[in-house]
């Protein structure tokens, strides 16, 4: 058997162990250190836009922190992108609130400005208006953020960024992560950059990171006892992990570079291929960390399903995935109010995310053309 290839895998560095020798060296193994403040201070300088940063254990603990600072209460309705990975919609249901979900549109995959304003229309005429609205930068490509930021202005509601995927990604510039009341990162073992398993809350103040903190500590009272005024959790990051996303911060940027290589591989790989439509960025204010290379196939045009090419790099060991599928036609969401048309549904139906790590090698990216190009019939 061929040895596997994977969607997107940890990529080491080099010096992730050296922070870790020194945790252990200084006995700083906790959830608390020098490594913890240090990727802190490091994404703030990377990140730039004066942002204050809270290392945690998961990208979900800084989407669930970031509701919690943005007052979501029981019963409270909080808008969501659908088109998104479960995570970005979980927290809500933490909180005893209702996720609304709203469509795509088709050059980012991202929230839709018409449908994202139809929806706070006509749930502010319920008398329910949301109290946040969660906008994600999926497979690492920055969503429509002036559109999206204007409107959720316009009628005071709070802007959660999920931006999981795009660390290193930017819009006009300016780096995402950066522009919502609140972002999430993640660190999860197939991102772009990896603690094994974390995450961070990105704040535009001391005072909200501060609060990140002490609930990501268990909120405890300033007092020499165990005192507590409020419900904590316990979501901070290991000095352990943090060693290594000191190490990944340091290659941050060439990861970009690789992931980027690899959708330059897939756009000449698929360029005589009708039918077949790689995701790129709809202009040059819009700079994808490309996370993942995705395709849209048509399968009238291309003569495939995403099935048929999923099944046939399967067999070759090679992992590729269908899109995420929409949040409100998961089971467990099944009841949740949706606005938007079809556009997430047949993203979904036709899509399929390929081979992107960083780490591959001209040996994968050869046996991941021959398959593609056997499949559509080319040499
Ligand atoms: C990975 C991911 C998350 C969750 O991050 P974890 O660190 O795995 O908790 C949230 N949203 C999106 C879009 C993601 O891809």
């Amino acid at each position: 058997m061929k040895s596997k290839i994977w969607l997107s895998s940890p990529h080491m560095g080099g010096h992730e162990l050296n922070y870790i020798h020194e945790a252990f060296d200084q006995n700083w193994v906790a959830p608390l250190g020098p490594n913890v403040n240090g990727l802190e201070h490091d994404l703030e300088v990377f990140l730039k836009s004066g942002v204050s940063v809270a290392a945690l254990a998961s990208g979900t603990s800084a989407l669930h922190l970031a509701l919690i600072e943005c007052g979501v209460q029981p019963g409270d309705e909080v808008i969501c992108q659908s088109m998104t990975f479960s995570a970005s919609a979980n927290p809500i249901a933490y909180l005893g609130a209702t996720p609304v979900f709203v469509d795509s549109e088709e050059e980012t995959w991202n929230i839709c400005p018409e449908a994202l304003e139809t929806a706070i229309k006509d749930r502010i005429a319920k008398g329910r208006k949301p109290k946040a609205v969660i906008a994600v930068h999926l497979y690492g490509m920055p969503f429509r953020v002036e559109e999206i930021a204007h409107i959720t202005e316009k009628y005071g509601i709070p802007l959660v960024e999920d931006a999981a995927e795009a660390l290193g990604s930017s819009y006009k510039g300016r780096y995402c992560g950066t522009f919502g009341r609140f972002a999430a990162l993640s660190f999860n073992g197939n991102k772009i950059i990896t603690t094994s398993g974390g995450g961070a809350l990105v704040c535009h103040s001391q005072e909200d990171k501060d609060k990140a903190v002490f609930l990501s500590t268990q909120a405890r009272d300033q007092a020499p006892h165990y005192q507590h005024s409020h419900i904590g959790y316990n979501y901070r990051m290991s000095n352990i992990a943090a060693g290594i996303g000191r190490g990944q911060m340091e290659v941050l940027l060439h990861r970009v570079s690789a992931r980027r290589a690899m959708h330059d591989f897939y756009s000449e790989l698929f360029d005589d291929i009708p039918g077949v439509v790689l995701h790129s960025e709809p202009d040059e204010t819009y700079y994808s960390n490309y996370w993942l290379s995705a395709v849209l196939m048509d399968p009238e045009t291309a003569g495939h399903t995403r099935e048929e090419l999923r099944l046939a790099l399967l067999e070759e060991n090679i992992e590729s995935r269908p899109l995420w599928k929409p949040m409100h036609l998961q089971p467990v969401f099944a009841s949740a109010p949706y606005y938007g048309g079809k556009v997430c549904e047949q993203l979904f139906h036709d899509g399929l995310c390929l081979p992107s790590g960083s780490n591959l090698s001209d040996e994968d990216r050869e046996r991941i053309k021959t398959v593609i190009r056997n499949v559509f019939g080319k040499s």
